[in-house]
């Protein structure tokens, strides 16, 4: 399957279309951004890294019936997916308190929910994707409250198995941001599933092996990445 024209370009990935109308191509990018973009920088091989930990990610969920758009990995930087309508809006779920969360509430990073929190985000840079609720995202039309239930009924779902998953490799998944489209009247998981968009913490150790040692310059970000993907193989 050969890239045609561009169709988008964001943050960490690239996207093309294809001679096939229904299938795109994404690039994954060495590129990495933090706060609003405000911080730049690049991520030696995250391009790479992230697209074989999505690529497995996806396939478990999809073996789990979880339906995404992945369709499957052509190269090291490029993965052949449904194309599908984004809906705007960010599912955020959190297992340990951190990140946005601890700094809204006043909470300290590290405390372990009683049960999973689900929340929306407008997806829009230029408003710094606010926190919605459910009622806002259905008055302004962004979901149905048909298409609103599923996303929150699948959400749940990922969440169970990527946290037995990662358990197994001993690793804790604190939070991650999943993206959903249309796609043939189907919703479809979509986006990637990365070390960009989840944060994850060794249980021992406690180390955060994510995007968080690049947006609070802790070093050893290669090194990071490097170990999610080695776990996740394992
Ligand atoms: N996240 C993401 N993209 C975003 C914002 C957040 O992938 O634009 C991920 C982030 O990596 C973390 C989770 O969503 O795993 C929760 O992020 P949070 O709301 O705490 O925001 P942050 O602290 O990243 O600003």
């Amino acid at each position: 399957m050969q890239k045609k024209k561009q169709l988008y370009e964001g943050k960490a990935k690239k996207v093309y279309e294809t001679d096939n109308p229904d299938l795109l191509i994404q690039e994954f990018k060495d590129d990495a951004t933090a706060f609003d973009a405000t911080k730049r920088g690049t991520i030696k091989t995250k391009g790479i890294i992230n697209n074989k930990i999505s690529k497995i990610l996806f396939e478990l969920l999809e073996s789990k019936g979880i339906e995404t758009h992945f369709v499957k990995q052509l190269d090291d930087r490029h993965m052949l997916i449904k194309r599908v309508e984004i809906i705007p809006l960010e599912v955020t779920m959190r297992n340990t308190v951190a990140g946005g969360m601890a700094k809204l509430l006043g909470i300290e990073e590290g405390l372990k929910l009683k049960e999973p929190v689900l929340e929306y985000h407008y997806k829009d840079d230029s408003l710094h994707d606010p926190l919605i609720n459910n009622y806002h995202a259905k008055a302004l039309k962004l979901v149905t409250d048909e298409e609103l239930d599923f996303i929150e009924k699948k959400s749940f779902e990922i969440n169970n198995i990527l946290k037995a998953f990662f358990d197994r490799k001993d690793l804790d998944l604190i939070d991650f941001k999943l993206e959903f489209g249309r796609h043939k009247g189907k919703i479809l998981l979509a986006d990637e599933i990365s070390p960009d968009t989840c944060r994850f913490w060794d249980k021992k150790t406690r180390e955060k092996l994510d995007k968080d040692r690049f947006r609070r310059d802790l070093g050893r970000i290669e090194e990071a990445y490097q170990e999610v993907l080695r776990r996740v193989t394992s």
